[in-house]
C-alpha cells in the first residue's frame, strides 16, 4: 500500500462471529476500508465495526456489479458454513471480476470418545433418522430449515433459534429464543429440563455452540449431525481470521499478487 493510494476496500460477507471479529481487526489495523454485508435475516444484528450494507445483491451477477461499482479490492466470504448459496455466488462473482476471494471457514466439529453421532447429508436425512432415535427432539439447526421436520407429527420438538420460526413447522413444538454462546451447564439443564432423547445440529463448528455436544455426550444422548455442503470447485478455505488477515497483508504487499 502506498501512502497516496486509496485504502484497499475489503467486502466481508458476514453473518458470523468470525466476520464480526475480522471487521473489528481490520478496522483497528487502519488503512483499510471494510464493508460487512449482511443478508438481513436477523432483525437486530449486533454492532459491527466499519461500514455495513444489508440485503441480497441479486445473485452472482448482482454481486459482481456491486464489486465493480464499489471498487472492491478483495472479498472475504466469512458466511456460515451452511450458507452455500452466497458462497457459490461469491466464487462466480470473483471469477467474473478478477477480485480476489478468500473463504473463511471455521473447522467442523470432531467426535470425541463417548459421542453417539449419526452423521447425515441433509436436513431431510436428519428428519428421516429421528423416529428411530427418540420422541423428544432438541432441534438447533435454525428456524429456516424447520419445514424439513414439519411432517413428523408423532415427535415433540424443542426448537432453539435466535428469532421465532414461522410455518411450516411440526405440530408439537416448543420454541426457545436464545443466541449463543452457550455453556455446558446451561445445555445440560436444557436437555434434562425438556427430557430430550435426541439432539439435532448442523456441523457448524466453533466454540459458541459446541457446549450442546459435550452435554449430549455426558447424558449419553444420540446426536444427528448434518454434514456441511461442499465448497465450490477450486475454492479452498482458511480456518480463522488470523489466516485471512495474513493473506490480505500478502495481497497488499507491493510486487506480484500472491493469491
Ligand atoms: P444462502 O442460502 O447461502 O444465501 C441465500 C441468499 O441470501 C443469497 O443468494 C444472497 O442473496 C443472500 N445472502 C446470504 N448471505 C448474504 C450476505 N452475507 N450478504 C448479502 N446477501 C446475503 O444463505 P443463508 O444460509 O440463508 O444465510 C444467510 C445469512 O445468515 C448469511 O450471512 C450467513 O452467514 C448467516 N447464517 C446462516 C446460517 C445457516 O445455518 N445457513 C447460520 C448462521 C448464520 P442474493 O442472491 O440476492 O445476493
Amino acid at each position: 500500500m502506498s501512502a497516496h493510494a486509496p485504502a484497499p476496500h475489503v467486502l466481508v460477507l458476514g453473518g458470523t462471529t468470525e466476520a464480526r471479529r475480522l471487521a473489528a481487526g481490520l478496522t483497528a489495523r487502519g488503512g483499510v476500508r471494510v464493508t460487512t454485508s449482511l443478508a438481513g435475516r436477523v432483525a437486530r444484528p449486533g454492532a459491527l465495526e466499519g461500514e455495513v450494507r444489508t440485503g441480497g445483491f441479486g445473485g452472482a451477477e448482482g454481486l459482481a456489479r456491486w464489486l465493480r461499482e464499489h471498487r472492491v479490492d478483495a472479498v472475504v466470504d466469512a458466511t456460515h458454513p451452511f450458507a452455500a448459496g452466497i458462497t457459490a455466488h461469491a466464487a462466480r462473482a470473483a471469477t467474473a471480476t478478477g477480485v480476489p476471494l478468500l473463504v473463511l471457514r471455521r473447522p467442523g466439529w470432531r467426535p470425541a470418545a463417548g459421542d453417539r453421532w449419526h452423521p447425515v447429508p441433509s436436513l431431510g436425512a436428519a428428519a428421516d433418522a429421528l423416529p428411530a432415535l427418540g420422541r423428544r427432539v432438541f432441534l438447533t439447526t435454525g428456524r429456516l430449515g424447520l419445514s424439513a421436520f414439519a411432517h413428523l407429527d408423532d415427535l415433540h420438538f424443542v426448537v432453539r433459534s435466535v428469532e421465532p420460526p414461522g410455518p411450516p413447522a411440526p405440530a408439537h413444538l416448543e420454541v426457545l429464543l436464545a443466541r449463543g454462546p452457550f455453556t455446558v451447564a446451561g445445555e445440560l439443564q436444557a436437555l434434562r429440563g425438556h427430557r430430550i432423547d435426541v439432539l439435532v445440529t448442523k456441523d457448524s463448528g466453533g466454540e459458541a455452540t459446541a457446549a450442546k455436544l459435550a452435554a449430549a455426550r455426558e447424558l449419553g444422548l444420540p446426536v444427528v449431525v448434518v454434514r456441511r455442503p461442499p465448497l465450490p470447485e477450486g475454492v479452498t478455505a482458511l480456518p480463522d481470521t488470523a489466516a485471512v488477515r495474513e493473506r490480505l497483508e500478502r495481497l497488499w504487499r507491493p510486487g506480484p499478487t500472491p493469491l
